[in-house]
This record gives structure tokens, C-alpha cells and sequence, in this order.
């Protein structure tokens, strides 16, 4: 087993749980899975970013022992805002940290981007059940996290829902029997689309998913599909397969989550609406089940499931990441660190949507490979790659 331990609470506990990016897209379904489980869980701390006053409200509901609000010019309007509460409040990265080394059974990783890699490694390093949904931390530092994890004996659960899927129907136990895991894609908003009309996509056009509600930089990804890229890299360090043993299926409906095929032609898939609750809930109460408010599948309803071959002329964010994987050493680390660049640019409509992919591949062009080994070395690379990345953003300006 890589990196899934024993460790468990005692099942009829209440649970403590942390989460990392609570105000997020992954924090709010995990916390309304908390709210439909009255007496289940306990909440240790809640942490957000910018928007403050999501975070006083769902502090006030919940009332956690912590509060931390990553932009340090928001500690006044969250102090404000939960006086009275009890609830101790923080500001700032070194908080953020505070938060995950707090004692808690289990520390929900819903931070998006390489900002949440400090925060989910104090989780890992002190043991915690870490429920991993910020598929970045294992893209820039896989290495480096399953090693804490490892050495802690902690428990990593993978909440990403194809990563989620596959660990379902996985045999740890008879790792030699498996022949091949097949991660499903939706394709995203422009699967159909010709490479002359995503040139004139819109943020808002890119963000607007077809099947599932994210936040805007995942949203973003599916839509060039290097978040399959990126899952592509989380699955090599989950499971303990090889790169060319992990393919990806592009299925529009996003029924099957993904799949493992046993050498004896067998093939074991994960089924369900597309809601990220059923994965969340499968890590809040592992390893048992929880019952959720998720709408139950109706096959009949669907009618059809449907697959096709990704495209990678279309989709050449896929040969990037499937590159950088077989490379390895800092490559990963600089494709995150370019694609965080590059997306964020795209947001905020200085760049065209084609030009995320071709920002990427110039950074991987322009760079040296070195292993990163510490957290200090990934941080050193990601900078690094960031640089690049506007050097290359502004000299297409
Ligand atoms: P989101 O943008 O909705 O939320 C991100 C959270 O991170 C927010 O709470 C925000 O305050 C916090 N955050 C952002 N920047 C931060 C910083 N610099 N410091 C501290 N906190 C910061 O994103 P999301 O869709 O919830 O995705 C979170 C992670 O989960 C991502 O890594 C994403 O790839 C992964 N994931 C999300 C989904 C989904 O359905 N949303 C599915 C699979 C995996
Ligand atoms: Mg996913």
C-alpha cells in the first residue's frame, strides 16, 4: 500500500475535522455533509482566504476552536466579526499552518494551488487522516508528501472523485493482478470544440462546466484538460502502478468516476452522480460509509454511457503533463507553478484561453531539471517557474 495506513478513530466516535479552504468549493460541500450528520463530527478549525465574511458565518454555525483567514489584511474584519464567539482567531500563512497542526482526526485539504502544500504536510507530518483534495500538493511534491505521510504513519485519503473512485475498487492486496487504471474525463465546456473557436473562449465560457460546480481554477483546468493532466501525475503517486499503465477515457455523462482492470479481464468501476459529497463523505467517515443528501443514480434516466479517445491535438495540456511525469524531477512542480500563472492570467482576461497551454509548454522549454528534495527546493522551483511565466505571459502582451 502507498501511503494508507490502519489508522482509524474509534467508529462510533465523533470525529474532529479541520478543514483547510473551508469557504471553498470542496470546504462547503464538506461542511454541509457535517451539517446533514448532526453528533458526527466535531469541527477543530476552519480556515479561508479572502472571503471573510463566509468564514465568520460558517464559524458562527459551526464553532470551531480556530479560525484562521490566510490575506493578513482581513484579521481585523474576522476578529470583528467572531468577538463573543469564544473561537480564537489568526491571520496569515503561518496560521494556516497553525490550523492543520492543531490535534484533529481528520484535516479536510481544500486549499486550491501549491499555497495549500505548507499547510497539508504539518497535517501529514503530525498523522492526521489527511483528505486530499488539493491535487496539487502531490503533483508539485508527491515524493516529499507520501514520505511524511509514511513517516508519521498517517492515513492519505484521496478525495479528487477519480483518485476516490479508483481507491474504492482497488486490491492493494494483489497489486500484480492489476493491469490498468482508466481515469474518466468529462472533457470539459469545449470537448467538441474546434481549436479556432476555444481561441475566442471567455473565462466565464471556461469556467461554466458542463457537469460539475467547482471553484474557478479547476474549472478552468477541465476546460484544457490539463486538470486530467494533473490527476494523471496525483494517480502515479496514489497508486502504486506505472505512468503507462494509467490511461484517460474521456465519458461526457460523468457516471463512472474512473476504473482499475484486473489481468483476468475484469474490470471494477465507481458509479454516481456527479457530487463531490459521495467522495467527501467517503473520506469524513472511512472506513465506513455515511448516508448523504447526494441524488441517487438513475441509469434508466441516463439512458446512455458514452466514451471517446481525448483528443491531443485539441488537448495538448495532457501530452504536457504525461511528459513531465515521465521526466520527473522538477517538471511536475514547474508545470503546476506555470499552469497556477497562466490560469490566473487567463482569469483575469490578459491572456486567450489557447495561450495557457502555450505558456506552459515554453516555461518547460526554458528550465533545468533539478530534483526538488525539501520543501524549501519545491518552494525555490515553483518561484522559479512563476518567473518564467511572466516573462513569457508579457512578452506575448
Ligand atoms: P475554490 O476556489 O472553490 O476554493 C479554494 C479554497 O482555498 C478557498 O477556501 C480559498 O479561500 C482557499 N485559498 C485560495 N487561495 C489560498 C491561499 N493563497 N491561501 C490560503 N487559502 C487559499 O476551489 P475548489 O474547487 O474547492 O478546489 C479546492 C481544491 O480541491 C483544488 O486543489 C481542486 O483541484 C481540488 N478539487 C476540487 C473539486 C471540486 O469539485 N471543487 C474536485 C476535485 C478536486
Ligand atoms: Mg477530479
Amino acid at each position: 500500500m502507498t501511503g494508507f495506513s490502519e489508522t482509524k478513530t474509534e467508529r462510533n466516535s465523533k470525529r474532529s475535522v479541520s478543514i483547510l479552504g473551508a469557504t471553498g468549493s470542496i470546504g462547503c460541500s464538506t461542511l454541509d455533509l457535517i451539517r446533514h450528520a448532526p453528533g458526527k463530527f466535531e469541527i477543530i478549525a476552519l480556515t479561508g482566504n479572502k472571503n471573510v465574511k463566509l468564514l465568520i458565518e460558517q464559524a458562527q454555525q459551526f464553532l470551531p476552536k480556530f479560525a484562521v483567514i490566510g490575506d493578513d489584511d482581513l484579521y481585523a474584519e474576522l476578529k470583528a466579526g467572531l468577538s463573543g464567539t469564544g473561537i480564537e482567531v489568526a491571520a496569515g500563512k503561518s496560521a494556516l499552518c497553525d490550523a492543520a497542526g492543531l490535534s484533529s482526526d481528520i484535516v479536510m485539504a481544500g486549499i486550491v494551488g501549491v499555497a495549500g502544500l505548507a499547510p497539508t504536510l504539518v497535517a501529514a507530518k503530525r498523522g492526521a487522516i489527511v483528505a486530499l483534495a488539493n491535487k496539487e500538493c502531490l503533483v508539485c511534491a508527491g515524493t516529499l508528501f507520501l514520505d511524511e505521510i509514511a513517516r508519521s504513519g498517517g492515513t492519505l485519503l484521496p478525495v479528487d472523485s477519480e483518485h476516490n473512485a479508483i481507491f474504492q475498487v482497488f486490491n492493494f492486496e494483489q497489486v500484480n493482478s492489476i493491469d490498468l487504471l482508466t481515469l474518466t474525463a468529462s472533457g470539459g465546456p469545449f470537448r467538441t470544440m474546434s481549436i479556432k473557436d476555444m481561441a475566442k473562449m471567455t473565462p466565464a465560457q471556461a469556467v461554466a462546466h458542463p457537469n460539475w460546480k467547482m471553484g474557478a481554477k479547476i474549472s478552468v483546468d477541465s476546460a484544457t484538460m490539463m486538470n486530467k493532466g494533473l490527476e494523471l501525475i496525483e494517480a502515479f503517486y496514489l497508486f502504486p502502478v506505472e505512468e503507462d499503465k494509467i490511461e484517460i477515457l474521456v465519458h461526457p455523462q460523468s457516471v463512472i468516476h474512473s476504473m482499475v482492470s484486473y489481468k483476468d479481464g475484469s474490470m471494477l468501476a465507481q458509479l454516481g452522480t456527479p457530487d463531490m459529497r459521495t467522495p467527501i463523505s467517503y473520506a469524513l467517515a472511512w472506513p465506513d460509509r455515511m448516508t448523504t443528501p447526494v441524488q441517487k443514480l438513475d441509469l434508466v434516466e441516463i439512458g446512455a454511457l458514452t466514451f471517446e479517445k481525448p483528443d491531443l491535438d485539441r488537448f495538448p495540456a495532457l501530452i504536457l503533463a504525461r511528459d513531465a511525469l515521465k521526466s520527473g524531477g522538477s517538471l511536475p512542480t514547474m508545470l503546476n507553478a506555470a499552469n497556477e500563472v497562466a490560469v490566473g492570467c487567463f482569469l483575469e482576461g490578459k491572456i486567450g484561453f489557447l495561450d495557457i497551454v502555450r505558456v506552459i509548454e515554453e516555461v518547460l522549454n526554458r528550465t533545468s531539471n533539478n530534483a526538488p528534495n525539501t520543501l524549501d527546493d519545491v518552494s525555490l522551483c515553483d518561484l522559479a517557474a512563476r518567473k518564467i511565466a511572466e516573462e513569457v505571459i508579457s512578452s506575448l502582451a
